[in-house]
């Protein structure tokens, strides 16, 4: 089946001139179609227009003038990523119907090598939760049980290409949003180091750590797709060159070479299950040959309350910009200037995104800033600390990504709290900005996926996706069955 394949199967295929990029296409918009009113994971597809430019890319290849290996391989994006001409909306009321004039550019990196944009993705309101629950377009479903979450923020992502309604997806993680909702689903998420790639066109969250990665079916994919969006950016000034690029083919690490760090820390109140998968997994890397090394991460406990505080605050600032003038929805009840304002932001965003918005504003007002936001960025420079130290003693670092596996649909809706708590494993690599994968490793006894993180020290994806392959070839992928 076309939509099982992964894109570099996809590309030799395409290659060989086996198969066509209209077929491909095709192949999706028929899976899409299927299967989407269950699963929700596309807010927009443009059937028309992925059919126009799969042909255009077919011509291409005919005559000899691809753009790349990869010309006519469609890739999902997540909601909150620019695309010129193609609605945009973080899946947020108060954006409605926004169509961007221009693209991200990761759009652009991917256009230049012919891949074709397939459609845009669901996700949590401005990438604010870890269940997809808040989207206005409705949750999106767990493909390996539709009873459950996919996880979040994109969740979209993970469960397009977890269903086969897309070959990978591009996805955004500023406390975990790539790397949970590709564990809860059962697919590869990869946040690259901050900075790795440009943010141009990507709809801010929290602009010291929100990153752009992809979510794939696996290593090399992850590899590929890293690959094509990184380098710096002069629209980005938070974008680097940072020396080494991440190669398109990964070859898997000799794994008696290297030395896993395991963090204690990252242990405490996870669930019996993901716990025994994990320690069944260091068990046979240290039974192959690697040096297993225990380490503490003693600040982790304080991760939840700094990114919390860190990322509402940014969030408060980055979203004073939907005033109901510039973009998107605006209120029709309003009579003056300060009402308009006042009712489009009401009635545009949602519950949880208004609370976030509270939050980081009363964090960052006189008198409350020194005792909470400031104190949070002092707490973000020891998690830094923490991770400095480990990585003099390891080259990675190995833990779970999620304390369970996916959360029952409304488990956690009413209790936010809850659900930040739930992020404690995934936010310090941000606050960090160190590069972070998910990689799946096991189901649990209710068959949900299962997923292990390997965390890196900054710029050395490298060591990441080498050391993943390497696990990854022992595991049997995690399938779905929709049909
Ligand atoms: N779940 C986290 C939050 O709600 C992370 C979100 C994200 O990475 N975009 O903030």
């Amino acid at each position: 089946m076309i939509t099982s394949k992964s894109v570099k199967q996809l590309s030799d295929l395409l290659n060989k001139k086996e198969i066509s990029a209209v077929e491909i296409a095709n192949a999706y918009i028929d899976r899409i179609n299927k299967h989407n009113k269950t699963i929700n994971a596309y807010i927009t597809v443009n059937p028309e227009k992925l059919l126009i430019n799969a042909s255009e890319s077919d011509k291409r290849r005919a005559n000899g003038n691809e753009l790349s290996e990869f010309d006519g391989i469609p890739i999902a994006i997540k909601d909150n990523i620019c695309t010129k001409g193609l609605k945009t909306s973080c899946a947020s009321k108060i954006l409605g119907d926004f169509v961007p004039p221009y693209n991200a550019t990761v759009i652009e990196k991917l256009e230049q090598k012919g891949l074709l944009v397939l459609g845009k993705l669901n996700m949590d309101e401005f990438a604010m939760g870890s269940t997809n629950e808040t989207s206005c377009y409705g949750p999106v479903k767990n493909p390996h049980n539709i009873e459950h979450v996919p996880g979040g923020s994109s969740g979209g992502s993970a469960a397009a290409v977890a269903a086969h309604m897309a070959p990978a997806a591009l996805g955004s993680d500023t406390g975990g949003s790539i790397r949970q909702p590709a564990s809860f689903c059962g697919v590869t998420g990869m946040k690259p180091t901050y900075g790795r790639v440009s943010r141009y066109g990507l709809v801010a969250f929290a602009s010291s750590l929100d990153q752009i990665g992809p979510l794939a079916r696996n290593i090399d994919d992850a590899a590929l797709l890293t690959s094509i969006i990184s380098g710096k950016d002069t629209r980005d000034s938070t974008s680097v060159d940072p020396g080494n690029e991440i190669s398109e083919t990964i070859v898997a690490r000799d794994i008696k070479t290297v030395r896993i760090g395991v963090p204690e820390e990252y242990f405490e109140g996870v669930s019996d299950e993901t716990k025994h998968a994990l320690s069944k997994k260091i068990n046979e890397l240290d039974s192959t040959g690697a040096q297993i090394v225990p380490i503490s991460l003693k600040m982790t406990e304080y991760a939840v309350p700094a990114y919390y505080l860190i990322a509402t605050a940014e969030a408060s600032s980055n979203l004073a910009r939907y005033d109901g003038v510039k973009y998107g929805r605006r209120s029709e009840n309003a009579s003056t200037l300060d009402e308009l304002y006042k009712l489009s932001r009401s009635e545009g965003f949602g519950a949880e995104v208004k609370r976030r918005i509270i939050l980081g504003t009363y964090s960052l007002s006189s008198g409350y800033y020194d005792a909470y936001y400031l104190k949070a960025l002092k707490t973000r420079t020891c998690i830094i600390n923490d991770f400095k130290r480990a990585f003099d003693k390891v080259d990675i670092i190995a833990a779970p990504v999620v304390p369970t596996t996916a959360f029952r649909l409304g488990e956690n809706v009413s209790n936010p709290l809850e659900m930040y708590l739930s992020d404690i494993l995934t936010i310090s690599a941000n606050l960090a900005a160190i590069p972070s994968i998910s990689i799946p490793i096991a189901k649990d006894s209710k068959g949900l996926p299962i997923g292990m993180q390997l965390m890196g020290t900054h710029f050395d994806e490298k060591t990441v996706f080498e050391v993943g392959k390497a696990i990854e070839k022992d595991i049997t992928p995690l399938t779905v069955n929709l049909d």
